[in-house]
Order: C-alpha cells, then sequence, then structure tokens
C-alpha cells in the first residue's frame, strides 16, 4: 500500500514511541511498564524501514532474523506471515522483542545512524508481531519426519531459553523430548529473575504450551545430578542429552559482614519474589522488606532487583555502582526506567564493609569512593579507589548483583565433561558438542552469564547438529 513512498518520506518519519504506564503509577504495581505499539504506530514505524539491499541490521542480530523481511511484512499489515519470517530463527520472538538488548545488537547497526537519526525500533516491531500474529497451529511431532525419531528419547536439563529453544527445534524433526527442571516453574531466567513488569509470565506460558502442544514433555522437581543421574538418564533411554543449566550461583564481594542477616544475592531476592510469591502478605517466609535498600551493580539484574524493591514500597532504592553510568551493562532503557520511578544512582561507590546492629542485622555500608581510570579487559574505563574517600550511609537491606557463575551441579556430577576454569562446560564452537558425544550444552552454562537471544541460537544450533548426528548414527545402522 505504500509502494510509492519514497527513501527521503521514510527518513522524515520520527521514531515511534512506546506507549508505557506512568512512573508513579508503575513503581507501585507490577503492570508491564511498556504496552505496546498500537497498529497504526507498528505500521508508520514500519515504513521508516529502508530495506536496504545489504541490511547491516541482521548483522548485529545474534540468530540472523531476516529483519528488513519481516518488517516488510508488517509495514504490508500482513502480521501472520511477519511472524512466521521471525520464527524461522527465533524461538521466542514475544520474549526477545521485551528483553533483547536491541541498542546493542540490530538496531546499533541500523542505517539511520549514518543519518544521524534515531534507529527503526526493530524490538518493537518484534514484540508487536509476536503479540498480535494469530496463534500458531502446534507443531506436530513427527510431522513430515523421517520415521522412527518418535522412539529416539532426548533429554533437555533446565528450561531457560537455551533448553526451550532446544526442546522446540527438537520437537519440531519429531524426537521425543523430555525437559527436566530444577525448580517447580519452567522458564529459567524467564521467570525466576526477569520481573513480571518487564516480561509478564502470560508471555513465557504462551510459548511453554505451544511446545507441550508440539508434544515436549516437562519434570520439574527434578535436579540432574541429585534427583536423576547420568547413569539414571542413559538407563532410561535418552540418546541424546542437552544441557541448558544457566547460570544461577550468584557472585558475592567478599567483604566483611556480607553474611549479616539483610545482606543477599539478586538471585535469591528476585527468585523469592518472582516465584515464591515472598512479598506476598501471607507468605511463610516473607521476603525482606526495608526503607532504604542498596543494590549493587549496575547490569539489568540490578535493575531488575532495585526497580522490584522500590515496588515494595523502599522509599530509597539505591544503585551502588563502582563505575559511572557510561560503563553499565544494563539496557539503556532499563536504567531509564529506573530513573523515571525514583531509584537513586550512587555511581563511583563500592562498598567495602556492612555494618550491623547487635542482633546481626545489617544497617550501614561503608562505601570507597571510586574514579575512573584506564580501560580495563572489558574495554570499559576501570574504577580506582580514592585515597581516604570514605563515606558511611544507613541501609535496611542490600542485595548483591555483581553477576553470577555457572551452575556446578552438572559439571560437577556428570563424568567425562570437560570444564573450563570458570566454571563453564567447555564445548566445540562449531556444534556445540561436549567432550561427550552424545551430549551439546549451550546457553549461560557455556556462555557465563549472557543473553536470551544467545541462549535461545545456542539451542537451535545444538539441536541442528545433534540431529545431524541422530540421522547419520540411525543410517549407518
Ligand atoms: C534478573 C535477570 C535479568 C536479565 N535480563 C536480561 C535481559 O533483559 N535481556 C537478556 O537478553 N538477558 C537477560 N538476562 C540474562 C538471561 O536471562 C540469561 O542469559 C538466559 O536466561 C540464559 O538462558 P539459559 O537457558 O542458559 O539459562 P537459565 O535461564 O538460567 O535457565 C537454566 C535453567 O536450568 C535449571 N537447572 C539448573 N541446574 C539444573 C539441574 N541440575 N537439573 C535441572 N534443571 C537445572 C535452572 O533452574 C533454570 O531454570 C537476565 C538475567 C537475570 C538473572
Amino acid at each position: 500500500m505504500n509502494n510509492e513512498l519514497k527513501n527521503k518520506d521514510r527518513i522524515a518519519i520520527p521514531r515511534v514511541k512506546m506507549p508505557e504506564l506512568a512512573p508513579d503509577y508503575r513503581s507501585r504495581c507490577y503492570e508491564e511498564v511498556q504496552q505496546g505499539l498500537t497498529a497504526e504506530q507498528a505500521l508508520t514505524e514500519a515504513q521508516r524501514c529502508l530495506n536496504c539491499p545489504k541490511p547491516t541490521c541482521m548483522e548485529g542480530c545474534p540468530v540472523g532474523i531476516q529483519i528488513p523481511k519481516f518488517i516488510k511484512l508488517t509495514e504490508q499489515n500482513r502480521i501472520n506471515e511477519a511472524a512466521a519470517v521471525l520464527k524461522e530463527t527465533s524461538s521466542l520472538p514475544a520474549v526477545c522483542g521485551r528483553v533483547c538488548p536491541q541498542e546493542k545488537q540490530c538496531e546499533s547497526r541500523c542505517i539511520y545512524h549514518k543519518l544521524n537519526k534515531e534507529p527503526v525500533a526493530i524490538g518493537y516491531l518484534e514484540r508487536y508481531v509476536a503479540d498480535n500474529a494469530s496463534p500458531q497451529s502446534p507443531v506436530q511431532i513427527g510431522d513430515g519426519c523421517p520415521s522412527g525419531r518418535s522412539e529416539i528419547k532426548i533429554a533437555v536439563v533446565g528450561s531457560g531459553p537455551a533448553g526451550l529453544s532446544f526442546a522446540g527445534d527438537m520437537a519440531k524433526r519429531g524426537y521425543d523430548v523430555t525437559v527436566f527442571e530444577a525448580l517447580h516453574e519452567i522458564g529459567g531466567v524467564l521467570k525466576y529473575g526477569i520481573p513480571e513488569f518487564r516480561l509478564p509470565n502470560r508471555i513465557v506460558d504462551v510459548e511453554i504450551e505451544n511446545l507441550k502442544a508440539a508434544g515436549v514433555k516437562f519434570v520439574t522437581n527434578c535436579i540432574i545430578g541429585k534427583t536423576l543421574s547420568q547413569d539414571d538418564l542413559q538407563q532410561s533411554g535418552f540418546q541424546g542429552i542437552f544441557i541448558g543449566s544457566g547460570a544461577g550461583l550468584p557472585n558475592f564481594m567478599n567483604i566483611e559482614g556480607e553474611n549479616l542477616s539483610g545482606v543477599l544475592s539478586s538471585n535469591e531476592y528476585l527468585t523469592r519474589v518472582n516465584l515464591m510469591g515472598a512479598n506476598r502478605p501471607d507468605a511463610d517466609t516473607p521476603v525482606m522488606y526495608g526503607k532504604r535498600i542498596a543494590v549493587i551493580g549496575g547490569g539489568n539484574t540490578a535493575m531488575d532487583a532495585v526497580r522490584t524493591a522500590r515496588r515494595l514500597g523502599a522509599e530509597q532504592a539505591m544503585i551502588v555502582y563502582r563505575r559511572s553510568e557510561e560503563e553499565m551493562p544494563a539496557r539503556l532503557e532499563e536504567i531509564h526506567h529506573a530513573k523515571e520511578e525514583g531509584v537513586i544512582f550512587m555511581n563511583l561507590y563500592n562498598p567495602i564493609r556492612y555494618l550491623g546492629d547487635e542482633k546481626g542485622r545489617v544497617r550501614q555500608m561503608v562505601l570507597q569512593k571510586m574514579e575512573l581510570g584506564e580501560p580495563d579487559a572489558s574495554g570499559r574505563r576501570s574504577p580506582k579507589a580514592i585515597p581516604n574517600a570514605i563515606e558511611t550511609i544507613d541501609i535496611d537491606v542490600a542485595i548483591v548483583a555483581i553477576g553470577v557463575s555457572p551452575n556446578p551441579i552438572i559439571p560437577q556430577a556428570f563424568q567425562g565433561l570437560q570444564v573450563s576454569n570458570r566454571g563453564t562446560i567447555v564445548v566445540n564452537q562449531d556444534n556445540l558438542q561436549t567432550a561427550l558425544p552424545h551430549i551439546y550444552a549451550g546457553g549461560d552454562i557455556v556462555r557465563g552469564g549472557a543473553t536470551v537471544i544467545l541462549a535461545m541460537g545456542d539451542g537451535k544450533k545444538a539441536a541442528a547438529a545433534m540431529d545431524e548426528q541422530l540421522t547419520q548414527r540411525k543410517s549407518n545402522e
């Protein structure tokens, strides 16, 4: 309908603004902050895409989504076809449209930057398409697949984005897939980490229901390596195993007072609120409330924790970060939303000690003032202590969000896996096969803490490789 639009007209269209709940209202509730584009907004934003012959945006997408193609279909209001393009490469577009760091990926490579204009809102459009397409009919196990696959049992350890994407791709290929999850809920960080105000559970549940409809079985409350061993899986006839057990082990700073009551990890805080209902008035083990809550760190997890603290009534919800805002790894959008919601940013401060009261409850935090030095291995300017610049502030709760390490259970329990000194499982980068030929691994257990889209991409890659291996084995029989 807009074939006649010239590039100069497309370029003249301003980038769309996502409708959002007002900060005052949303900082007291769990409703999703970003409300999604209207149809009119989405179609207009799609017109901005110049359909570049060499789309650099695609180079910025870890799974290579056909970005101009899905946007062109969106512009033509062919939403189901646009969704089909997304689904070719991304198993969870409604999730990625919400949580992918597009500003560092696809949108950072948009041609509009060269024109000194804001990039096309690729993430917003992805979300619009995923949310507004008609539900797809569930994939039938064995549909169009070589016979015999439905007798091949495949186990998946962990139900985060890596495991879900692997499971979906193997089910599509006709295998008999079972996902084992340690927690009582399916979804990994998508459920236990990222709060509902950023990623509603219903969005994740749609994807889980699709997988169930495709025949994927889920076993919850089952810790592989404890409840069931590597041998148990093999004796149950699982011929291939994909490990997507994530990086759920919180790091601490190992400073004085860190074991005081009221100092906890962001993982514990978020899991207890998101998954255990610890913020409900009738909770058996209620979450730690406080008026002055300090969250240590500058990543997405820190922002999720501090914004949760604000919603749970903290009058002073503070981010304490040892570098400046420019170096923060969190998504820009999250930093912006946190500020709008009244979060206080104490940049260039590093905690060196916690002080408690006679009951062992944290009461104060001693902070070292920092300045920025030369860039370090991460490419970011490194924080340096300013001599004698020490401050002490009152706090009721400290939440430590300084990164995570791989879950050690699988690396310890599976004999024969190669494990790096960081605790990650070592894989062949070409096909994600581990040192054990029938076991593949991907997501955070291989990368350390990374992103949803990278975890999903790993699940897809491992599924393709395992399928090839099993198919070859079958043809040799
Ligand atoms: C609070 C928070 C916010 C984040 N925000 C973003 C964001 O905005 N954008 C983004 O791209 N990324 C974000 N990330 C990172 C992203 O969520 C992860 O990189 C991604 O979830 C990794 O996926 P995964 O499948 O490898 O692992 P996970 O999502 O961690 O899933 C692993 C699953 O395996 C289960 N498991 C572990 N061990 C076993 C076992 N032995 N047996 C059975 N099950 C087991 C765990 O319980 C878990 O459910 C965030 C992370 C956190 C913690």
